[in-house]
C-alpha cells in the first residue's frame, strides 16, 4: 500500500488534499494523471451501463435537496453508525472497525471473556477482554455508552444558520433519481423495466474515515437504480438481481481485477441497510484486508413509496415500481484497479521495473512520444508533429529527458500503454517509428502514415 500511495503521490495520481496548509485529515485531490484515471473510469461506466442499453437512460441531479427528501428516505432517522469512544484516548470508532468488536452479538454467543452492552435501538456489541484501541494502544474500555451517530453532513442555504435554513448533502446519489422517477418516465416515455444511471459526489460523515481513498468523507458514486414491475413472485426479482450481480462481476474483470480477488458476502438479515432486502456485497482483496468494493441491493419499493410516486402501465393499472441498485464507489474502482495493476518485474540481471498494468481503456496515457535524442533538432520536429498528430485523438505525452531506456520506466510506472520513439531511421530512411508495447516490451516498426491508425485498432 505504501508503494502504491508513493507512487500515486509522486507522479500526480493522488495528491493529499490541501496539502500546502498541513493537510486536511482522509481528504484527496485527483491529479493530472489521477483526473484522466477517472474520468476514462466514468466514461466507460457511463457507456456500458447508459448509452449502449435500451433500457437504461442517465440524470445528473443537484447535490444539495429539499430536507423533506431525507425525511422520507430515512435517511434523517436512520442513516446512522454506531459511535463508540475509548475512555483513555477519547477517539472516537466504529465498532466494526476495531479489532475484537463483534456487532450485531447476540446474548448467548460464545465470544470468550469480555463485556456485551446493549444500545438504545436494541442491538449489542461485545467487547473482547483483549481488544485494544486502534489508536492509543490501551486496552479499549468505553468512555460512554455506545450510541447511533447520524452520517448526513450539514450545511446551511443562505446567510442565516437557522434550523430551516438546515439542509445536507447528499450521502447516496440514489435519491437524486428516487425522486425524479416520474420525470424521467414521463419525458422518455420508458416502459418497465428500466433503469436511471447517475455519477456523483455523496457525502458521509464517516466515524473512523481512512485506508487512503478507501474511505473518505466526500467521494463519488456510480449507481442505478433499475425499476422493475412489483414482482409476484421472488423468481421476478432475483432474475433480475442474478443479472446485475453478473454485470458487476464482469464490470470488475473488464478493471482488471482477477476473479480470485473478488468476493462475494451475502449480508445476513440482520445487518440489512434499513431499505434492503437482500444485499451483496463484493469485497476485494485489499493490502489492507478484505473490504466492500461494491454493493447490489434489493430496495423493493421502498424508496418510491416513501416519496409517494408511482407508474402507470399501457393497461392503466398504477402500481408503484421496485428497483434493484448496483451502486459502484468511483474512489475505490480507482484503488483496486491501481492495486491489481501495480506488478514489480525482475528484468535482465537484478534489474526491476515497476509497471502499472492497467487495462488500455483506463491507462491515463495511452501514448508516449520520444525523440531518440534531445539535441537534436530534426529529432525533436519530427517528434512535435508526430505528438500534434496523435494528440488529436489519443492522450499523449512528450518525454525527451534522459535515455530512453529510464523514459520507458518513468511511462511504464504510470501504466502508458505504448512508446513512440522517433530515430534517425525515421527521417532518414523510410518514415517509420518504433512502437514498444509497455507489457510485452517488444518494439516493431511502424510507418508514420498508417500509425494512428495502428494504435487506435491496438488500443481497443
Ligand atoms: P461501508 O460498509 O464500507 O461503510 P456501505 O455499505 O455503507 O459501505 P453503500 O452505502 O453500499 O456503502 O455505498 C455504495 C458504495 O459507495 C460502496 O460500495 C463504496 O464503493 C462506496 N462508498 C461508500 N462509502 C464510501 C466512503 N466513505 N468512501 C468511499 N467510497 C464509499
Amino acid at each position: 500500500m505504501e508503494k502504491i500511495v508513493s507512487l500515486a503521490k509522486r507522479r500526480g495520481f493522488i495528491f493529499p488534499g490541501s496539502d500546502i496548509y498541513g493537510g486536511l485529515a482522509n481528504s484527496w485531490d485527483y491529479g493530472p494523471l489521477g483526473v484522466e484515471l477517472k474520468n476514462n473510469l466514468k466514461a466507460r461506466w457511463w457507456k456500458k451501463f447508459v448509452q449502449s442499453r435500451a433500457d437504461m437512460v442517465g440524470l445528473d441531479a443537484a447535490l444539495i435537496m429539499n430536507t423533506k427528501v431525507w425525511e422520507a428516505s430515512g435517511h434523517l432517522s436512520n442513516f446512522s453508525d454506531p459511535l463508540i469512544e475509548c475512555k483513555n484516548c477519547k477517539h472516537r470508532f466504529r465498532p466494526d472497525h476495531v479489532d475484537g468488536i463483534i456487532m450485531n452479538a447476540s446474548i448467548t454467543g460464545e465470544y470468550g471473556s469480555g463485556v456485551g452492552i446493549g444500545m438504545d435501538d436494541g442491538t449489542r456489541i461485545f467487547i473482547k477482554e483483549e481488544t485494544k484501541c486502534p489508536d492509543c494502544g490501551k486496552k479499549f474500555d468505553l468512555a460512554d455508552k455506545p450510541r447511533q451517530f447520524n452520517l448526513m453532513m450539514k450545511t446551511f442555504l443562505g446567510p442565516v444558520e437557522s434550523a430551516e435554513n438546515t439542509v445536507y448533502f447528499r450521502p447516496e446519489t440514489a435519491q437524486g433519481i428516487f425522486v425524479n422517477f416520474k420525470n424521467v418516465a414521463d419525458t422518455t416515455r420508458k416502459k418497465l423495466p428500466f433503469g436511471i444511471g447517475q455519477i456523483g459526489k455523496a457525502f458521509r460523515n464517516e466515524i473512523t474515515p481512512g485506508n487512503y481513498i478507501f474511505r473518505t468523507r466526500e467521494f463519488e458514486q456510480m449507481e442505478i437504480e433499475y425499476f422493475i414491475k412489483p414482482p409476484e413472485t421472488e423468481a421476478e426479482w432475483s432474475e433480475v438481481f442474478k443479472a446485475w450481480r453478473q454485470s458487476i462481476l464482469d464490470w470488475a474483470k473488464d478493471l482488471g481485477i482477477k476473479e480470485s480477488e473478488i468476493h462475494e458476502y451475502e449480508v445476513p438479515s440482520e445487518d440489512l441497510a434499513h431499505y434492503s432486502k437482500r444485499t451483496i456485497d463484493f469485497e476485494y482483496d485489499f493490502p489492507f484486508g478484505r473490504k466492500e468494493l461494491y454493493g447490489l441491493a434489493y430496495r423493493t419499493d421502498f424508496d418510491l413509496k416513501n416519496h409517494n410516486l408511482d407508474y402507470t402501465d399501457d393497461e392503466g393499472n398504477k402500481f408503484i415500481p421496485h428497483c434493484i441498485e448496483p451502486s459502484l464507489g468511483v474512489d475505490r474502482s480507482i484503488l483496486a484497479a491501481m492495486c491489481s495493476a501495480y506488478a514489480e518485474e525482475t528484468i535482465g540481471e537484478n534489474d526491476v521495473r515497476v509497471v502499472m498494468k492497467f487495462p488500455k481503456w483506463l491507462a491515463p496515457v495511452k501514448v508516449a512520444v520520444f525523440p531518440l535524442l534531445k539535441n537534436k533538432p530534426e529529432l525533436v520536429a519530427k517528434a512535435k508533429e508526430v505528438y500534434n498528430l496523435l494528440a488529436e485523438d489519443l492522450t499523449v505525452q512528450f518525454d525527451d529527458n534522459g535515455n530512453v531506456g529510464k523514459r520507458y520506466r518513468r511511462q511504464d510506472e504510470i501504466g502508458t500503454t505504448y512508446c513512440v520513439t522517433i530515430d534517425f531511421d525515421t527521417i532518414e530512411k523510410d518514415n517509420t517509428v518504433t512502437v514498444r508495447d509497455r507489457d510485452t516490451m517488444e518494439q516493431i516498426r511502424v510507418k508514420i502514415d498508417e500509425l494512428k491508425e495502428w494504435l487506435i485498432k491496438n488500443l481497443k
